[in-house]
């Protein structure tokens, strides 16, 4: 068994290291620990040990351990594959979504949050390799997408979400980010999508094996589950 509290400062050493090699400011990017698979008790340890963001994969999971941890001040990512019918419970039981890929689930997702809450942060899933079988709009679609998201008051979007394909060092691994990074850049200094949406400010990228290049590329939040929780 892994013990989460040291697991959890490894992986913040990691986090630190590669902010400092790439001249980033020292918190530029945020931890958000992945729970998927593992027991609420896991989560409540490493809440303990001040990890305060986690993400979920699959939504009765996620509800189950919700319903566990209440008593917690708990910031809720979902990260999984996002079906129709699921996005009334995603948007009254999470703060964050990284996998929205289309303005259907979008729209949704802004007339089913809860008046009483503040709009949904939102992250849009760009398949940064062209796989056939992944989700995730191209890097190409980015800006059309983000042009046809308007009018949605009770989602926030604020930047891009990639889970790239294995590569075999950290430069591969690098290369294959920068032109998201480049890309979110772009849109920033856009005035036509400034003024649609104002707060993009997020890269999510960077897992357990490649978090390092994906800091180097520029990720403002890495999403670890492996090397902190140990094996799924
Ligand atoms: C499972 C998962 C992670 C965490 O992956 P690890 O390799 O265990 O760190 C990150 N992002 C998404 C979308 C995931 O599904």
């Amino acid at each position: 068994m892994p013990n989460i509290h040291d697991q959890l400062a490894l992986v913040h050493h990691r986090i630190s290291k590669a902010l400092e090699d790439s001249g980033r400011k020292p918190d530029g990017a945020l931890l958000l620990a992945v729970s998927k698979t593992k027991p609420a008790a896991d989560v409540r340890l490493a809440f303990d040990a001040g990890q305060r963001d986690f993400g979920e994969n699959y939504l009765q999971e996620a509800l189950d351990k919700q319903q566990q941890l209440k008593d917690l001040a708990i910031v809720w990512h979902f990260i999984g594959p996002i079906q129709s019918n699921k996005t009334r419970a995603i948007a009254e039981n999470f703060d964050w979504v990284h996998s929205v890929d289309r303005v259907k689930i979008a729209t949704r997702l802004n007339d089913q949050r809860p008046a009483h809450l503040p709009p949904l942060n939102v992250c849009l899933q760009v398949n940064v390799d062209n796989e056939p079988t992944k989700s995730g709009v191209l890097l190409s679609e980015l800006p059309d997408l983000l042009e046809s998201l308007v009018n949605l008051p009770h989602i926030c979007v604020r930047g891009f979400m990639a889970i790239p394909a294995p590569r075999d060092n950290v430069e591969q691994q690098r290369q294959a980010l920068l032109p998201l990074a480049e890309t979110l850049q772009e849109l920033q200094a856009s005035p036509r999508i400034h003024a649609l949406h104002p707060q993009l400010d997020t890269l999510s990228m960077g897992m357990s094996g490649d978090l390092e290049a994906a800091i180097a590329a520029g990720s403002t939040m890495v999403r670890v589950g492996t090397d902190i929780f140990g094996k799924r």
